[in-house]
């Protein structure tokens, strides 16, 4: 047993030990609940969703906490909340429960914690008052600014120079900044904005102080490991090491994780391309658990090229397992699925090793290993007739099929079997392709029985 991470801030891959193997200590950051979450922010929930499976396996499931946070206060749900003429706790309310079904629905376990940034403003407001008071940060104007000149090794785990950092930042340049690459701690609230009183009068605190204190509050001043997407490193990660280091005088985070960005066929999904892509919409056109292959279908530090075609072919491919394993009872999670994933969560090579086993022999060890990353979870009946947990039936909105319930297409094919026992072929022919139409299979069997799928 030896896992091996690869750790932006040494930019190599190490061997991890944890501070203490009784309480390994996971955080990736979560949402910001304004809006649907879109599938970029699917894969390092899924990604993580597989480190903290592997660390619960190698450590004991009650050895492991995991905290993916909440962050419920924000310019964008200020905004947002505004212009629906609703109170922010709806808003956030809201998108919080809309983005949990959504990756429940990809498989991913419930973190141990997951805190919500309201809950902990006087952890923030402590924070500040240390960093002011050790000197790392300053008030000015109804602001308080970490002042990053009172930090030698601020940028450490970016490795930008100044300039790059102010332009990385898109910082403004306000008067009232010593250097303009001081990050907000502490801002003030106009008095239609969301506020709390302060030291330095009533306001909200800023983004990257929220992990930080979060952190502090649920898994301590030094955690094992941090993770969370790319384009987190600078300047949000940068400045929650500058905040947790300058407060505590201890080392925050022993390994940072970071998962490559997301691309939508080929280009970088972003509001003026339109081509963003909800979690919440490719749920309704493709399955969890394909959408989960999916994203754990290239290394975790590559950029993922996503598609609709690649979601369609890794269905096929789980529909092949599911036919493979049909019957089959779950063994021992192969060693080479293991192996593959204690090397810095390598799925391309965990997925070949499954990929071997995809025969008539190998389908207990397929079961078992496809099972430990979160797939091949449903009966094939289930699985075939597109059934999700809970009864509800996968809705493909976007080609209309697959609206018919399973009750009425029970009931079509029943009446299908009667027409033909009474040999009504022409009825029966009717049926069928009306099924058809609706994107269902009938397969006829030898008893006079027949069986459907959806097909998708
Ligand atoms: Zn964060």
């Amino acid at each position: 047993m030896s896992l091996l991470i690869h750790n932006t801030l040494s930019r190599k891959k190490e061997r991890f030990e944890p501070i203490d193997p009784h309480n390994v200590r996971l955080y990736v950051c979560g949402p910001t609940v304004y809006d649907f979450a879109h599938i970029g922010n699917a894969r390092p929930v899924v990604v993580f969703d597989l480190l903290f499976r592997l660390l619960r396996r190698i450590y004991g499931p009650d050895h492991v906490t995991y905290a993916r946070n909440i962050t419920d206060i924000d310019d964008k749900i200020i905004r947002a909340a505004k212009k629906e003429g609703k109170d922010i706790s709806v808003l956030s309310k809201r998108y919080t429960d809309i983005y949990n079904q959504n990756v429940k629905d990809l498989g991913a376990l419930e973190p141990t914690i997951a805190p919500r940034a309201t809950d902990h403003l006087p952890a923030m407001i402590r924070m500040i008052e240390k960093l002011v008071n050790s000197g790392h940060a300053y008030a000015a104007e109804g602001h308080v600014l970490f002042d990053i000149g009172a930090m030698e090794s601020y940028g450490k785990l970016s490795r930008r120079n100044r300039e790059e950092m102010i332009d990385g930042a898109r910082v403004e340049v306000a008067p009232y900044k010593k250097d303009p690459a001081d990050f907000v701690l502490w801002k003030p609230s106009t008095d239609d904005q969301p506020s709390w009183d302060s030291p330095w009068g009533r306001g909200r605190p800023g983004w990257h102080l929220e992990c930080s204190c979060m952190i502090e509050e649920h898994l301590g001043t030094t955690i094992d490991i941090h993770g969370g997407g790319v384009d987190l490193v600078f300047p949000h990660h940068e400045n929650e090491i500058a905040q947790s280091e300058s407060a505590h005088g201890e080392p925050f985070v022993r390994y940072w994780m970071h998962n490559g960005y997301l691309n939508m066929a080929g280009q970088k999904m972003s509001k003026s391309l339109g081509n963003i892509e909800t979690i919440d919409g490719l749920l309704k056109k493709h399955r969890g658990e394909a959408l989960r292959l999916t994203l754990l279908s290239a290394h975790y530090r590559k950029p993922l090229d996503f598609s609709d075609e690649l979601v369609r072919q890794q269905k096929k491919r789980l529909d092949r397992w599911y036919r493979i394993t049909d019957g089959a009872e779950a063994c021992e999670v192969p060693q080479a699925l293991i192996a593959a994933l204690e090397d810095d969560l390598n799925t391309p090579r965990a997925l070949a090793v499954l990929e071997d086993l995809a025969t008539p022999e190998g389908a207990g060890e397929l079961k078992a290993g496809a099972q430990f990353m979160g797939l091949l979870m449903q009966t094939n009946e289930d699985w075939f007739k597109g059934r999700l947990k809970g009864g509800a039936t996968i809705k493909l909105e976007v080609t209309g099929k697959l609206s018919a319930t399973d009750e009425s297409i029970d009931a079509l094919v029943d009446e299908r079997i009667e027409a033909r026992a009474a040999k009504d072929f022409e009825r029966a022919d009717a049926i069928r392709k009306q099924l058809e139409g609706a994107g269902i299979e009938v397969e006829d069997h030898p008893d006079g029985t027949s069986s459907w799928r959806r097909r998708d």
